[in-house]
């Protein structure tokens, strides 16, 4: 695994490949997109940045003209949950489209930046060894391989060399 490997793992993958990901996956699945998941994934992939329910209610509304129950927005996101298609950040409460068709179990690694809310999503095979060999040593089963790392981004590390 090369730090460039690392680095094409983008957050927010172009809506098409999220939604052509998303399509394929449900084919394989026996699952359907219907259209309140699809317009769902189509507007976190649309955003590509972490939304809470609550906004992904405003723009759902904004699109369909109707405002949508909170239930029928968190069923849709359970769906896409199950499926890997959106990732769920414990710390910000918030949803990310993820178009890189891993499986749900796999490690994935979050890069949020606190000043402008900027994330990338990340994979390390180092990192996912560790933790299997950690795991293994304890003999823990993880369900979920989630990592949320606060820091800031290139972009607003630069800006503020900039301001200085
Ligand atoms: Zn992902
Ligand atoms: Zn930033």
């Amino acid at each position: 695994m090369s730090p460039q490997d690392d680095r094409e793992s983008q957050a927010g993958a172009a809506v098409t490949d999220a939604l052509s990901v998303a399509e394929e996956l449900c084919h394989a699945h026996g699952v359907k997109l219907t259209q309140s998941r699809r317009l769902i994934l189509e507007i976190l992939a649309n955003e590509g940045r972490p939304l809470g329910a609550y906004d992904m209610i405003e723009k759902v509304a904004a699109a369909t003209g109707k405002s949508p129950a909170p239930v029928t927005i968190y069923r849709a996101l359970d769906f896409l949950l199950e499926n890997g298609l959106v990732h769920r950040l414990a710390s910000r409460n918030a949803y990310l489209a993820c178009g890189h068709g891993h499986r749900v179990q796999d490690l994935v690694v979050f890069l949020i930046c606190e000043s402008c809310g900027h994330v990338v999503e990340a994979t390390s095979d180092a990192l996912r060894q560790d933790l299997a060999s950690l795991a293994a040593k304890t003999r823990f089963v993880p369900h979920s391989q989630v990592m949320e790392i606060a820091g800031r981004c290139q972009a607003c590390g630069a800006a503020e060399v900039a301001s200085a």
